[in-house]
Protein backbone atom coordinates (compact mmCIF):
# COMPACT_ATOMS: atom_id res chain seq x y z
CA UNK A 1 0.00 0.00 0.00
CA UNK A 2 1.81 3.71 -0.84
CA UNK A 3 1.08 5.57 1.81
CA UNK A 4 1.01 8.90 0.08
CA UNK A 5 -1.18 9.04 -2.59
CA UNK A 6 -1.13 12.95 -3.57
CA UNK A 7 -0.48 13.99 -7.07
CA UNK A 8 3.00 15.39 -5.88
CA UNK A 9 4.43 12.72 -4.16
CA UNK A 10 3.47 11.07 -7.74
CA UNK A 11 5.64 13.86 -9.33
CA UNK A 12 8.44 13.10 -6.81
CA UNK A 13 8.51 9.42 -7.56
CA UNK A 14 8.82 10.46 -11.56
CA UNK A 15 11.71 12.85 -10.60
CA UNK A 16 13.77 9.60 -8.96
CA UNK A 17 12.71 7.32 -11.71
CA UNK A 18 15.71 5.67 -13.80
CA UNK A 19 13.38 5.10 -16.63
CA UNK A 20 11.97 8.67 -16.77
CA UNK A 21 14.30 9.87 -19.62
CA UNK A 22 12.74 6.98 -21.89
CA UNK A 23 9.57 8.63 -21.89
CA UNK A 24 10.87 11.23 -24.18
CA UNK A 25 11.48 8.46 -27.05
CA UNK A 26 8.06 7.97 -27.42
CA UNK A 27 5.21 9.77 -29.44
CA UNK A 28 2.33 10.25 -27.68
CA UNK A 29 0.10 13.03 -28.01
CA UNK A 30 -0.02 15.68 -25.77
CA UNK A 31 -3.04 14.99 -23.05
CA UNK A 32 -3.42 11.30 -24.07
CA UNK A 33 -2.48 8.91 -21.06
CA UNK A 34 -1.67 5.17 -22.91
CA UNK A 35 -2.95 2.47 -20.67
CA UNK A 36 -3.60 0.38 -23.77
CA UNK A 37 0.23 -0.85 -24.51
CA UNK A 38 -0.55 -4.49 -23.31
CA UNK A 39 -2.58 -4.56 -26.57
CA UNK A 40 -0.56 -2.13 -29.11
CA UNK A 41 2.84 -0.20 -27.58
CA UNK A 42 2.86 3.23 -28.80
CA UNK A 43 5.27 4.87 -31.36
CA UNK A 44 8.74 5.26 -30.63
CA UNK A 45 10.14 8.39 -32.40
CA UNK A 46 13.32 6.17 -33.67
CA UNK A 47 10.82 3.97 -35.71
CA UNK A 48 9.36 6.70 -37.24
CA UNK A 49 12.91 7.33 -38.48
CA UNK A 50 13.92 4.12 -39.72
CA UNK A 51 10.78 3.30 -41.19
CA UNK A 52 11.29 6.29 -43.15
CA UNK A 53 14.97 5.55 -43.95
CA UNK A 54 14.40 2.20 -44.93
CA UNK A 55 11.28 2.99 -46.93
CA UNK A 56 13.26 5.73 -49.19
CA UNK A 57 17.31 4.36 -48.98
CA UNK A 58 17.40 0.73 -48.61
CA UNK A 59 13.37 -0.06 -50.65
CA UNK A 60 13.73 2.77 -52.95
CA UNK A 61 17.79 3.36 -53.92
CA UNK A 62 19.32 -0.08 -52.91
CA UNK A 63 16.45 -1.94 -54.19
CA UNK A 64 17.28 -5.99 -54.25
CA UNK A 65 20.98 -5.45 -52.92
CA UNK A 66 19.36 -4.71 -49.98
CA UNK A 67 19.28 -7.80 -48.50
CA UNK A 68 22.68 -8.35 -47.93
CA UNK A 69 23.36 -4.29 -47.74
CA UNK A 70 20.90 -3.35 -45.25
CA UNK A 71 21.38 -7.29 -43.87
CA UNK A 72 17.65 -7.97 -44.77
CA UNK A 73 18.03 -11.48 -44.98
CA UNK A 74 19.60 -11.82 -41.29
CA UNK A 75 17.36 -9.55 -39.82
CA UNK A 76 15.44 -12.34 -37.88
CA UNK A 77 17.99 -13.73 -36.59
CA UNK A 78 19.64 -10.38 -35.34
CA UNK A 79 16.09 -9.30 -33.34
CA UNK A 80 15.78 -13.00 -32.20
CA UNK A 81 19.03 -12.59 -30.66
CA UNK A 82 18.34 -9.32 -29.09
CA UNK A 83 14.96 -10.57 -28.06
CA UNK A 84 16.36 -13.34 -26.61
CA UNK A 85 18.18 -11.47 -23.95
CA UNK A 86 15.26 -10.03 -22.79
CA UNK A 87 13.79 -13.37 -22.22
CA UNK A 88 16.19 -15.79 -20.23
CA UNK A 89 17.52 -17.47 -23.79
CA UNK A 90 20.85 -17.62 -25.47
CA UNK A 91 21.60 -16.28 -28.76
CA UNK A 92 20.98 -18.51 -31.49
CA UNK A 93 17.65 -19.80 -29.82
CA UNK A 94 15.08 -17.23 -30.83
CA UNK A 95 13.81 -15.67 -34.56
CA UNK A 96 11.92 -13.29 -35.28
CA UNK A 97 9.16 -14.27 -37.77
CA UNK A 98 5.34 -14.59 -38.18
CA UNK A 99 2.46 -13.88 -36.13
CA UNK A 100 2.27 -15.40 -32.61
CA UNK A 101 -0.91 -17.93 -34.15
CA UNK A 102 1.34 -19.00 -36.75
CA UNK A 103 4.17 -19.72 -34.44
CA UNK A 104 1.86 -21.70 -32.19
CA UNK A 105 1.33 -23.70 -35.12
CA UNK A 106 4.45 -24.84 -36.12
CA UNK A 107 5.70 -24.77 -32.24
CA UNK A 108 3.15 -27.08 -30.77
CA UNK A 109 3.04 -29.40 -34.36
CA UNK A 110 7.23 -29.61 -33.91
CA UNK A 111 6.46 -30.52 -29.73
CA UNK A 112 3.86 -33.15 -30.31
CA UNK A 113 6.23 -34.37 -33.09
CA UNK A 114 9.01 -35.09 -30.34
CA UNK A 115 6.15 -36.91 -28.17
CA UNK A 116 4.91 -39.36 -30.85
CA UNK A 117 3.25 -41.55 -28.92
CA UNK A 118 0.98 -39.58 -26.67
CA UNK A 119 -2.11 -37.74 -27.17
CA UNK A 120 -2.96 -35.02 -25.15
CA UNK A 121 -2.02 -31.25 -25.19
CA UNK A 122 -2.97 -29.66 -21.75
CA UNK A 123 -4.09 -25.40 -22.15
CA UNK A 124 -6.05 -23.14 -20.19
CA UNK A 125 -9.39 -22.81 -21.62
CA UNK A 126 -9.79 -18.91 -20.52
CA UNK A 127 -6.29 -18.12 -22.66
CA UNK A 128 -6.78 -15.75 -25.41
CA UNK A 129 -9.27 -17.81 -27.32
CA UNK A 130 -6.63 -17.74 -31.14
CA UNK A 131 -4.38 -19.74 -28.99
CA UNK A 132 -7.45 -22.74 -28.73
CA UNK A 133 -8.50 -22.03 -32.20
CA UNK A 134 -4.95 -22.32 -33.54
CA UNK A 135 -4.44 -25.91 -31.62
CA UNK A 136 -8.09 -27.25 -32.57
CA UNK A 137 -7.46 -26.52 -36.01
CA UNK A 138 -3.59 -28.18 -35.81
CA UNK A 139 -5.42 -31.50 -34.24
CA UNK A 140 -7.75 -31.44 -37.03
CA UNK A 141 -4.90 -31.67 -39.64
CA UNK A 142 -2.94 -34.06 -37.81
CA UNK A 143 -5.78 -36.28 -37.67
CA UNK A 144 -4.33 -38.66 -35.46
CA UNK A 145 -6.77 -38.37 -32.15
CA UNK A 146 -4.91 -35.34 -30.50
CA UNK A 147 -7.34 -34.00 -27.78
CA UNK A 148 -6.58 -31.01 -26.27
CA UNK A 149 -7.29 -30.92 -22.75
CA UNK A 150 -8.45 -27.69 -20.63
CA UNK A 151 -7.60 -26.82 -17.68
CA UNK A 152 -7.86 -23.64 -15.17
CA UNK A 153 -4.55 -21.78 -13.63
CA UNK A 154 -5.69 -23.88 -10.10
CA UNK A 155 -6.05 -27.07 -11.98
CA UNK A 156 -3.00 -26.92 -14.15
CA UNK A 157 -0.52 -29.62 -12.05
CA UNK A 158 -2.99 -31.96 -11.83
CA UNK A 159 -4.20 -31.76 -15.68
CA UNK A 160 -0.28 -32.51 -16.69
CA UNK A 161 -0.65 -36.45 -16.24
CA UNK A 162 1.81 -39.41 -18.06
CA UNK A 163 -0.39 -39.29 -20.91
CA UNK A 164 0.15 -35.66 -21.78
CA UNK A 165 2.06 -34.90 -24.94
CA UNK A 166 2.56 -30.91 -24.78
CA UNK A 167 1.88 -28.74 -22.52
CA UNK A 168 0.98 -25.08 -24.02
CA UNK A 169 0.42 -22.15 -21.44
CA UNK A 170 0.58 -18.49 -22.07
CA UNK A 171 3.03 -17.22 -19.05
CA UNK A 172 0.49 -14.18 -18.00
CA UNK A 173 -2.89 -14.19 -18.54
CA UNK A 174 -4.32 -11.74 -20.98
CA UNK A 175 -7.23 -10.93 -19.19
CA UNK A 176 -6.80 -11.43 -15.79
CA UNK A 177 -2.66 -10.30 -16.03
CA UNK A 178 -2.50 -13.42 -13.64
CA UNK A 179 1.28 -15.06 -14.38
CA UNK A 180 2.06 -18.57 -14.40
CA UNK A 181 5.01 -20.37 -12.27
CA UNK A 182 6.69 -21.27 -15.29
CA UNK A 183 9.60 -23.33 -13.42
CA UNK A 184 7.27 -25.10 -11.66
CA UNK A 185 4.75 -26.01 -14.38
CA UNK A 186 7.97 -26.97 -16.63
CA UNK A 187 9.00 -29.43 -14.30
CA UNK A 188 5.43 -30.78 -13.53
CA UNK A 189 5.58 -31.67 -17.18
CA UNK A 190 8.82 -32.61 -17.61
CA UNK A 191 8.45 -34.70 -14.80
CA UNK A 192 5.45 -36.73 -16.91
CA UNK A 193 7.57 -36.83 -20.01
CA UNK A 194 5.56 -34.10 -21.31
CA UNK A 195 7.30 -31.13 -23.41
CA UNK A 196 6.34 -26.88 -22.86
CA UNK A 197 5.46 -24.29 -25.40
CA UNK A 198 5.22 -21.18 -23.54
CA UNK A 199 3.52 -18.16 -25.03
CA UNK A 200 5.20 -15.02 -24.16
CA UNK A 201 2.48 -12.35 -25.44
CA UNK A 202 2.05 -10.05 -22.23
CA UNK A 203 5.47 -11.28 -21.06
CA UNK A 204 7.93 -9.95 -23.23
CA UNK A 205 9.20 -6.91 -22.09
CA UNK A 206 7.12 -6.71 -19.61
CA UNK A 207 9.27 -8.85 -16.89
CA UNK A 208 12.30 -10.83 -16.70
CA UNK A 209 10.93 -14.34 -18.24
CA UNK A 210 13.90 -16.71 -17.32
CA UNK A 211 13.27 -20.03 -20.46
CA UNK A 212 16.20 -21.24 -20.35
CA UNK A 213 16.21 -21.10 -16.18
CA UNK A 214 12.94 -22.33 -16.25
CA UNK A 215 13.98 -25.52 -18.71
CA UNK A 216 11.08 -24.26 -21.27
CA UNK A 217 11.39 -26.36 -24.48
CA UNK A 218 9.78 -24.08 -26.84
CA UNK A 219 7.82 -20.26 -26.29
CA UNK A 220 6.21 -17.86 -28.53
CA UNK A 221 5.39 -14.49 -28.22
CA UNK A 222 4.31 -10.87 -29.96
CA UNK A 223 6.51 -7.83 -29.99
CA UNK A 224 3.51 -5.47 -30.83
CA UNK A 225 2.23 -5.30 -27.12
CA UNK A 226 5.16 -4.35 -24.46
CA UNK A 227 7.78 -4.36 -27.21
CA UNK A 228 6.12 -1.48 -28.96
CA UNK A 229 6.90 -3.15 -32.38
CA UNK A 230 4.47 -1.16 -33.97
CA UNK A 231 1.21 -2.74 -35.49
CA UNK A 232 0.82 -6.70 -36.55
CA UNK A 233 4.75 -6.52 -36.07
CA UNK A 234 6.04 -10.08 -36.24
CA UNK A 235 5.86 -12.30 -33.52
CA UNK A 236 9.09 -14.45 -32.09
CA UNK A 237 9.73 -18.27 -31.80
CA UNK A 238 12.39 -19.80 -29.18
CA UNK A 239 13.17 -23.26 -29.20
CA UNK A 240 15.97 -24.79 -26.95
CA UNK A 241 19.21 -25.40 -28.50
CA UNK A 242 18.92 -29.10 -27.04
CA UNK A 243 16.26 -29.76 -29.62
CA UNK A 244 17.09 -27.81 -32.31
CA UNK A 245 18.61 -30.87 -34.14
CA UNK A 246 15.07 -32.98 -33.82
CA UNK A 247 12.50 -30.26 -34.73
CA UNK A 248 10.80 -30.43 -37.49
CA UNK A 249 8.01 -28.34 -38.04
CA UNK A 250 5.16 -28.23 -40.71
CA UNK A 251 5.78 -24.77 -42.54
CA UNK A 252 8.91 -25.56 -44.19
CA UNK A 253 10.36 -22.85 -46.63
CA UNK A 254 13.19 -21.68 -48.44
CA UNK A 255 13.90 -19.78 -45.84
CA UNK A 256 14.44 -22.75 -43.37
CA UNK A 257 16.38 -25.05 -45.99
CA UNK A 258 20.22 -25.27 -45.65
CA UNK A 259 20.60 -23.90 -48.96
CA UNK A 260 17.79 -21.20 -49.55
CA UNK A 261 19.99 -19.99 -53.08
CA UNK A 262 20.71 -23.56 -54.23
CA UNK A 263 17.15 -24.21 -55.60
CA UNK A 264 16.90 -27.87 -54.66
CA UNK A 265 13.94 -29.64 -55.46
CA UNK A 266 14.17 -30.93 -52.10
CA UNK A 267 13.91 -29.84 -48.79
CA UNK A 268 16.86 -30.01 -46.28
CA UNK A 269 16.70 -28.37 -43.08
CA UNK A 270 19.28 -25.68 -41.96
CA UNK A 271 20.84 -26.05 -38.79
CA UNK A 272 19.28 -24.52 -35.39
CA UNK A 273 16.78 -22.06 -35.38
CA UNK A 274 16.70 -21.02 -38.37
CA UNK A 275 14.31 -24.19 -39.06
CA UNK A 276 11.09 -22.38 -37.62
CA UNK A 277 11.44 -19.56 -40.26
CA UNK A 278 8.96 -20.54 -43.63
CA UNK A 279 9.36 -17.42 -46.41
CA UNK A 280 10.10 -13.84 -47.02
CA UNK A 281 9.45 -11.90 -43.56
CA UNK A 282 7.66 -8.40 -43.88
CA UNK A 283 10.90 -6.24 -43.56
CA UNK A 284 9.52 -3.05 -42.95
CA UNK A 285 7.80 -4.31 -40.10
CA UNK A 286 10.60 -5.77 -38.88
CA UNK A 287 12.61 -2.36 -39.36
CA UNK A 288 10.14 -0.42 -37.34
CA UNK A 289 9.96 -2.87 -34.50
CA UNK A 290 13.80 -2.62 -34.14
CA UNK A 291 13.76 1.01 -32.18
CA UNK A 292 11.32 -0.48 -29.94
CA UNK A 293 13.50 -3.69 -29.07
CA UNK A 294 15.96 -1.60 -28.86
CA UNK A 295 14.42 0.68 -26.01
CA UNK A 296 13.20 -2.42 -23.92
CA UNK A 297 16.83 -3.80 -24.22
CA UNK A 298 18.22 -0.17 -22.82
CA UNK A 299 15.45 0.09 -19.74
CA UNK A 300 16.48 -3.75 -19.12
CA UNK A 301 13.69 -6.19 -17.64
CA UNK A 302 14.12 -6.30 -14.03
CA UNK A 303 14.24 -2.10 -14.00
CA UNK A 304 11.20 -2.34 -16.17
CA UNK A 305 9.16 -5.04 -13.83
CA UNK A 306 10.29 -2.84 -10.76
CA UNK A 307 8.51 -0.11 -12.07
CA UNK A 308 5.69 -1.65 -13.63
CA UNK A 309 4.97 -3.28 -10.36
CA UNK A 310 5.04 -0.14 -8.04
CA UNK A 311 2.70 1.95 -11.06
CA UNK A 312 0.51 -0.92 -10.80
CA UNK A 313 0.71 -0.61 -6.66
CA UNK A 314 -0.12 2.99 -7.17
CA UNK A 315 -2.72 2.36 -10.07
CA UNK A 316 -5.11 -0.74 -7.43
CA UNK A 317 -4.43 1.55 -4.38
CA UNK A 318 -5.39 5.09 -6.04
CA UNK A 319 -8.59 3.00 -7.22
CA UNK A 320 -9.45 1.67 -3.69
CA UNK A 321 -9.04 5.55 -2.48
CA UNK A 322 -11.26 7.22 -5.12
CA UNK A 323 -13.88 4.94 -6.30
CA UNK A 324 -14.23 2.66 -3.47
CA UNK A 325 -17.45 2.04 -4.01
CA UNK A 326 -18.41 2.75 -7.82
CA UNK A 327 -18.63 -0.89 -8.34
CA UNK A 328 -14.95 -2.11 -9.81
CA UNK A 329 -13.94 -5.21 -8.57
CA UNK A 330 -10.34 -5.86 -8.88
CA UNK A 331 -10.03 -8.56 -11.72
CA UNK A 332 -6.10 -9.29 -11.54
CA UNK A 333 -4.51 -10.70 -8.60
CA UNK A 334 -4.39 -8.28 -5.63
CA UNK A 335 -0.49 -9.80 -5.20
CA UNK A 336 1.60 -7.90 -7.09
CA UNK A 337 4.15 -10.37 -7.62
CA UNK A 338 1.39 -12.79 -8.86
CA UNK A 339 0.35 -9.92 -11.45
CA UNK A 340 1.83 -8.74 -14.38
CA UNK A 341 2.10 -5.36 -16.05
CA UNK A 342 -2.01 -4.64 -16.45
CA UNK A 343 -4.44 -4.33 -13.94
CA UNK A 344 -7.84 -5.20 -15.20
CA UNK A 345 -11.00 -4.10 -13.31
CA UNK A 346 -14.68 -5.73 -14.07
CA UNK A 347 -18.07 -3.68 -13.92
CA UNK A 348 -21.61 -3.85 -15.15
CA UNK A 349 -20.55 -0.86 -17.24
CA UNK A 350 -17.39 -1.65 -18.11
CA UNK A 351 -18.23 -0.74 -22.27
CA UNK A 352 -19.52 2.63 -21.60
CA UNK A 353 -17.15 3.56 -18.85
CA UNK A 354 -14.30 2.86 -21.03
CA UNK A 355 -15.41 4.99 -23.88
CA UNK A 356 -16.05 8.15 -21.82
CA UNK A 357 -12.78 7.63 -20.39
CA UNK A 358 -11.24 7.76 -24.02
CA UNK A 359 -13.03 10.43 -24.62
CA UNK A 360 -11.39 12.46 -22.06
CA UNK A 361 -7.98 11.04 -23.20
CA UNK A 362 -7.00 7.89 -21.13
CA UNK A 363 -6.79 5.18 -23.26
CA UNK A 364 -7.23 1.99 -21.64
CA UNK A 365 -9.32 -0.99 -23.33
CA UNK A 366 -12.33 -3.47 -22.80
CA UNK A 367 -12.65 -7.28 -22.66
CA UNK A 368 -16.04 -9.00 -22.60
CA UNK A 369 -18.41 -9.39 -21.23
CA UNK A 370 -17.83 -6.53 -18.23
CA UNK A 371 -13.48 -6.26 -18.27
CA UNK A 372 -11.59 -2.95 -18.16
CA UNK A 373 -7.69 -3.41 -18.52
CA UNK A 374 -5.48 -0.98 -17.96
CA UNK A 375 -2.16 -1.45 -19.24
CA UNK A 376 0.62 0.38 -17.35
CA UNK A 377 4.02 -0.34 -19.27
CA UNK A 378 6.65 1.23 -17.85
CA UNK A 379 8.71 2.82 -20.80
CA UNK A 380 6.27 5.36 -21.64
CA UNK A 381 4.44 6.01 -18.11
CA UNK A 382 4.74 8.44 -15.47
CA UNK A 383 3.56 7.88 -11.84
CA UNK A 384 1.93 11.38 -12.55
CA UNK A 385 0.05 10.35 -15.57
CA UNK A 386 -1.26 7.40 -13.50
CA UNK A 387 -2.68 9.59 -10.64
CA UNK A 388 -4.16 11.80 -13.75
CA UNK A 389 -5.59 8.68 -15.04
CA UNK A 390 -7.93 7.87 -11.71
CA UNK A 391 -8.83 11.52 -11.53
CA UNK A 392 -9.57 11.43 -14.92
CA UNK A 393 -11.79 8.09 -14.43
CA UNK A 394 -13.26 9.67 -10.89
CA UNK A 395 -14.61 12.66 -12.95
CA UNK A 396 -15.92 10.25 -15.42
CA UNK A 397 -17.81 8.32 -12.93
CA UNK A 398 -18.67 11.22 -10.49
CA UNK A 399 -20.06 13.47 -13.48
CA UNK A 400 -22.10 10.55 -15.02
CA UNK A 401 -20.77 11.69 -18.31
CA UNK A 402 -20.29 7.34 -19.13
CA UNK A 403 -24.18 7.70 -19.22
CA UNK A 404 -24.35 9.72 -22.32
CA UNK A 405 -25.71 8.23 -25.60
CA UNK A 406 -22.84 7.81 -27.86
CA UNK A 407 -20.67 6.43 -25.18
CA UNK A 408 -23.17 3.04 -25.20
CA UNK A 409 -22.93 1.56 -28.78
CA UNK A 410 -19.93 -0.65 -29.21
CA UNK A 411 -17.61 -0.38 -32.16
CA UNK A 412 -15.83 -3.13 -34.19
CA UNK A 413 -12.21 -3.04 -32.22
CA UNK A 414 -12.72 -2.63 -28.33
C1 LIG B 1 -1.80 -10.90 -28.32
C2 LIG B 1 -1.95 -12.36 -28.22
C3 LIG B 1 -2.02 -13.14 -29.38
C4 LIG B 1 -2.00 -12.50 -30.73
O1 LIG B 1 -1.84 -13.41 -31.75
P1 LIG B 1 -1.67 -12.91 -33.26
O2 LIG B 1 -1.31 -14.11 -33.99
O3 LIG B 1 -0.62 -11.84 -33.26
O4 LIG B 1 -2.98 -12.32 -33.70
C5 LIG B 1 -2.11 -14.51 -29.22
N1 LIG B 1 -2.13 -15.08 -28.01
C6 LIG B 1 -2.08 -14.34 -26.87
C7 LIG B 1 -2.11 -15.02 -25.54
C8 LIG B 1 -2.00 -12.96 -26.95
O5 LIG B 1 -1.95 -12.23 -25.84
Amino acid sequence: MSTDLTRAHAVALDAADPLGALVDEFDIAPGTIYLAGNSLGPLPRAAATAVADAVREQWGRGLVTSWNKAGWFDLPYRMGDAIAALVGADAGEVVMTDSTGINLFKMVAAATALNPDRRVIVMEGSNFPTNNYVVQGLTRWLGQGHEIRFAESHELIDAIGDDVAVVALTHTHYKSAHILDMAALTARAHAVGALTVWDLCHSAGAMPVALNACDADFAIGCTYKYLNGGPGSPGFAFAAARHHAALDQPLTGWWSHRAPFAFDRDFAPTEGIGRLLTGTQPILSMVAAQAGLELATRAGSDAARAKSMALGALFVDLMAARLPDAGFRLASPRDIAARGGHVAYDHADGYPLMKALISRGVIGDFRAPSTLRFGLSPLYLRYADIWDAVDRLADVVESGLWRAPEFQTAEKVT
